[in-house]
């Protein structure tokens, strides 16, 4: 059976064990013991228009999704890149870092943020307490676009379902968006990141912090401050203390 047929039986199947059920209340039968959620469902409908966060790739964790994008040509981004820049980290971190897409450094060596914006963001991480190892980080587009232009709209929305899933597999307390490009993907397409950042934002309810990105901040660095401000926000909701204040 093809993805779409499968998808499309078991649509039919559930909308046949929904009608049963609500037929069986209806007669004023026991309907089997079912969870709040299948309830909700059985109450509101299906919701198959809500578009899931894990799409429909039949994987089962990060390491099978990343085996599945393995070689993929859906962009023209395939063309020119080394590597593909699945992502790296703790699959099951409570914060991910989503940056824009994989510069020079990244594309040859197949890892996300290594580069020099790669090291500045190491650090703010570090300053956070925290360890590479410890959280996850990945990208919004998995190819490095050439030249270093910014992702274009297709190619995100045709990379952007692989995002999803990987953010489904690690289920994180909080998605930190690096930059203009991740907080518009995530956000919303005018998101304002000189305006907006700081403020929390929302990712299919996992609550996202928006925020300058580090190739920025090596021109600006006097922005550091308040992306500083951002990370102790996200510090607070996750409940870790400032290293520094630490005895
Ligand atoms: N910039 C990004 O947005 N992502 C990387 O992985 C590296 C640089």
């Amino acid at each position: 059976m093809k993805e779409m047929d499968t998808r499309e039986a078991l649509i039919d199947l559930l909308g046949q064990v929904k009608e049963q059920l609500l037929y069986s209340q209806e007669i004023g039968l026991d309907t089997p013991p079912l969870s709040p959620r299948s309830l909700q469902y059985l109450k509101e409908g299906l919701q198959f228009n809500r578009e899931p966060l894990k799409e429909n790739f039949y994987c089962n964790n990060l390491e099978e999704l990343e085996h599945f994008i393995d070689n993929c040509d859906r962009c023209r981004l395939s063309k020119e890149r080394k590597n593909i820049v699945f992502g790296e980290g703790n699959s099951h971190a409570r914060l991910v870092f989503v940056g824009e897409a994989p510069g020079m450094d990244e594309d040859v060596t197949g890892k996300p943020f290594v580069g020099q914006a790669g090291k500045l963001l190491t650090d703010i991480i570090k300053a956070m307490g925290l360890t590479r190892e410890e959280v996850y980080i990945c990208n919004i587009v998995k190819c490095h676009p050439p030249h270093n232009r910014d992702p274009e709209r297709d190619e995100i929305e045709l990379c952007l379902p692989f995002l999803k899933s990987q953010l489904y597999f690690i289920q994180p307390e909080i998605i930190c968006a690096i930059g203009r490009i991740s907080a518009q993907s995530l956000v919303r397409e005018d998101f304002k990141i000189t305006k907006e950042r700081g403020q929390w934002q929302s990712f299919r309810g996992i609550p996202l912090m928006p925020t300058y990105h580090p190739a920025y901040l090596l021109r600006y660095p006097q922005a550091k401050k308040v992306v500083w401000e951002d990370m102790q926000k996200i510090m607070k909701r996750l409940g870790l203390r400032d290293p520094r204040l630490r005895e």
